[in-house]
């Protein structure tokens, strides 16, 4: 019993024992979170004609005056795919709207890595879940996190709602697509992908055709490739 009881304190020793001696773990990286939400666009959407076809404007805005990442490739993964829609058409689509963006950016060969291997560690996601039906419910929102220490983008979440309704259309120039009332999944992800590489909406009526315009709506497919002012946002960050 007494051997028993010694080996049973020596075994407590060696499963506590080096925990308690072994030097703290280094405090988690404190991330600060900005979301930009994506509404649909207004009835009214304002004064003026729409902008010409190509569009022209060369208006961009940077995320807090110009945050960006520091590290590539951005890995990131798509967690589901809406109603309709297979888990292996809305990932395509995803990938087609980052990779968009990575071949804008001239400096960094890879930015964006979609991963589908659950081994690796990604930085990002993208997924539909429920953010409402209402007249006020968005299309979107993407959080883009944000070192505290490093200042730079280090994490980013893109949530699509999943209470609309998802399809994937053929490409319009600047115009709609012929079909459903359905938002394109390439459409909006690529918007979104605008965020996540650090740039803010663009809200002025001249921008309506640039990927990076506050609203969207549905059959839009023109967003898919990237305007003046989008070129310039990302080219002008990295
Ligand atoms: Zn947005």
């Amino acid at each position: 019993m007494r051997k028993l009881l010694a080996l049973l304190t020596l075994l407590a020793f060696a499963l506590v024992g080096p925990a308690a001696v072994a030097a703290p773990p280094d405090p988690p990286e404190e991330i600060e979170w900005v979301r930009f939400v994506h509404y649909r666009r207004p009835i009214h959407p304002g004064i003026g004609p729409e902008p010409a076809c190509p569009p022209t404007a060369t208006d961009f805005a940077f995320i807090r005056g110009g945050i960006r990442w520091q590290s590539f490739p951005v890995r990131y993964r798509v967690l589901n795919a809406p109603g309709g829609v297979s888990l292996g058409d809305a990932a395509a689509q995803v990938e087609a709207a980052f990779e968009t963006w990575d071949a804008a950016d001239d400096v960094t060969a890879n930015f964006f890595q979609r991963e589908t291997n659950a081994g690796v560690a990604v930085q990002g996601t993208v997924r539909w879940d429920s953010l409402g039906t209402g007249p006020t419910a968005p299309i979107a929102v993407t959080g883009v996190g944000i070192s505290r220490g490093s200042k730079s983008i280090v994490a980013f979440e893109v949530i699509l709602n999943s209470d609309l309704s998802w399809a994937i259309f053929p490409f319009a120039e600047c115009a709609l697509a012929a079909g459903p009332n359905a938002f394109d999944v390439q459409n909006i992800v690529a918007h979104e992908a605008g965020h996540v590489v650090g740039l803010d909406h663009v809200k002025n009526r001249e921008g309506a055709l640039l990927t990076l315009y506050q609203y969207s709506q549905v059959r839009e497919t023109y967003k898919r490739t990237l305007g003046p002012g989008d070129v310039a946002g990302i080219r002008a960050l990295y």
